[in-house]
């Protein structure tokens, strides 16, 4: 199979070949059909259309997951608009840092949000409002425009914002091209076809549910059980009914608290699939040994899609890992400071480069060029090893990597240990200025409640496992970490708020 010809395309090819297939089965029991959101997706780009939306116009949406998302992403691509999906958890202060960057030239709402997103009055931006139960402006029109854009692979599709973990969120622009390679990579090696019942649970404003989970179920032709949000009881409720499920790790957690989960209710499922943070190996390891079943975790990133996967057929999966490069995609280590490309076993920077990544930062031409080399590889910012079967381990940030007194300490080595100390719930190790060392190391600690651990129990633990120069300067209790609007924990705000500890 060719799949290479564009998202959009392969949707028409594939309501064309079974027009009254369900695309969607929804919670209430009703089903839509291929059809159907052809359909409504093009009722949707006579809409934009009259909007006065033109190829490579911004159509932004900020909008509850509902079918109706994916009908106006569809319309979006036909009339060669470029699709911008926002967070829901975003606030108003958050939205007009988005609505300046990308000046998009409609805005889709919550019908709730309509009001607040005109009193903001944005110059030019036409606000259209989308409810989750299929309401709303967008879908009042009656088809007048009927125009299928003729985009090519090096014209933009998306414009997705990176979720802003280590910084401000930049906007990535994905081309149709960038689109259409990742999901065919991802196609062959997980083996997703027509055959395929999709278990959704993510959000669909993120790489994951979007480009990942929607654009290859499109694409092949499959359906999807479409929940509005992860929730245990319902997901094992669909796996009779379902091939695959793609998941963030806290999912399996979720699923591993629960009684239900077991061999029988997993036996139809073929694939569990696992990514966008990392899936603790004792996780993947007690889910193996409840279902049978060994996660299949991967690794990519907004600018790249998916870069790597561990093997779906030909090798083992292996827990910490996240597998080999996809096809098409080329991952190399490069040393932080001289840039040479280091051998198998040693730890540095990812770099990669093929038809998924990128064309370059939103309005950030400077950016751009810093992240890219000469030979056309992306710098990815994390740090990783390949071992001697071609497995990437992903060890942690680049910009997380704390050098004391000389030596490089990988946070993720600390808090693995420290996490595992009775009264722990979590940490985030960090360096803030230190005098003598350039940088010291901080643990910052969440107690699981009861007994609050004692600074001194963990740090002689610590000392019984790490080197000298690894073991933390200093312990400090918090009752939660920073974490952005997808979860992840933001250890540039940890870094600001104890930068003195060690200086006064
Ligand atoms: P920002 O770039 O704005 O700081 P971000 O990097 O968190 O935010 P995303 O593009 O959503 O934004 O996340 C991609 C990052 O998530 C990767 O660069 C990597 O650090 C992490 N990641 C993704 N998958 C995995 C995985 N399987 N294991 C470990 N880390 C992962
Ligand atoms: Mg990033």
């Amino acid at each position: 199979d060719n799949h290479t010809e564009g998202i959009y395309q392969g949707f028409i090819q594939q309501t064309q070949a079974h027009p009254e297939k369900p695309l969607f089965h929804l919670p209430d029991g009703r089903r839509l059909s291929y059809a159907q959101v052809l359909h409504t997706s093009r009722r949707i780009a006579s809409k934009l259309i009259g909007d006065g939306v033109v190829p490579g116009d911004r159509v932004a949406a900020q909008v509850e997951k509902s079918p109706e998302v994916i009908a106006l992403y569809l319309a979006t691509l036909q009339v060669g608009g470029v699709y911008l999906p926002l967070n829901t958890a975003y606030t108003g202060s958050e939205m007009d840092y988005f609505m300046s960057d990308a000046a998009p030239r409609v805005l889709v709402c919550d019908p709730s949000q309509a009001a607040a997103h005109v009193k903001r009055g944005r110059d030019g931006i036409v606000v259209e409002t989308l409810g989750a139960s299929g309401e709303g402006t967008l879908l009042a029109a009656e088809l007048e425009h009927t125009e299928i854009a003729q985009l090519r692979p090096t014209d933009p599709g998306a414009i997705l914002y990176t979720s802003g973990t280590t910084g401000r969120s930049k906007g990535a622009v994905l081309t149709t091209g960038n689109l259409a390679a990742n999901c065919a990579s991802l196609l062959t090696s997980w083996e997703y076809t027509s055959e395929d019942v999709l278990i959704h649970a993510l959000p669909i404003f993120h790489i994951h549910g979007l480009f990942v989970a929607v654009n290859m179920t499109l694409v092949a032709g499959a359906s999807m059980i479409w929940l509005p949000r992860f929730d245990p009881d319902a997901v094992l409720d669909a796996m009779p009914e379902a091939t695959v499920l793609m998941g963030v790790p806290t999912f399996y957690t979720r699923l591993l608290g629960t009684e239900r989960l077991s061999v029988e209710a997993c036996a139809g499922i073929r694939l569990f699939v696992s990514g966008s943070a990392p899936l603790l190996a004792s996780d993947h390891e007690a889910f193996e040994a409840r279902t049978g079943h060994a996660i299949l975790e991967r690794y990519g990133m907004t600018e790249t899609g998916m870069n790597t996967s561990n093997p779906y057929r030909g090798g083992p999966r292996r827990p910490g890992t996240v597998g080999h490069p996809l096809p098409g995609v080329e991952v190399r280590i490069v040393d932080r400071e001289s840039q040479a490309t280091l051998p198998q076993g040693e730890v540095g920077i990812i770099e990669v480069r093929g038809a998924n990544v990128f064309a370059g930062y939103w309005n950030m031409p400077e950016k751009t060029a810093e992240e890219f080399r000469e030979d056309g590889f992306f710098i990815t910012g994390d740090l990783g090893v390949i071992d001697d079967q071609g497995y990437l381990s992903i060890v942690g940030r680049d910009k997380d990597l704390v050098i004391s007194g000389g030596f490089n300490i990988y946070p993720k080595e600390v808090e693995g240990l420290i996490d595992v100390h009775p009264g722990v719930f979590e940490s985030a190790v960090i360096g803030v200025p230190h005098p003598d060392l350039g940088e010291g190391l901080v643990a910052v600690v969440v107690p699981a409640g009861g007994d609050a651990p004692d600074e001194t129990r963990i740090l002689q633990a610590l000392a019984g496992e790490l080197a000298r120069f690894k073991q933390p300067r200093a312990v400090r209790f918090v009752d939660a970490l920073p974490r952005n609007v997808m979860g992840k924990v933001q250890k540039a705000e940890l870094r600001k708020q104890y930068t003195d500890l060690f200086s006064s």
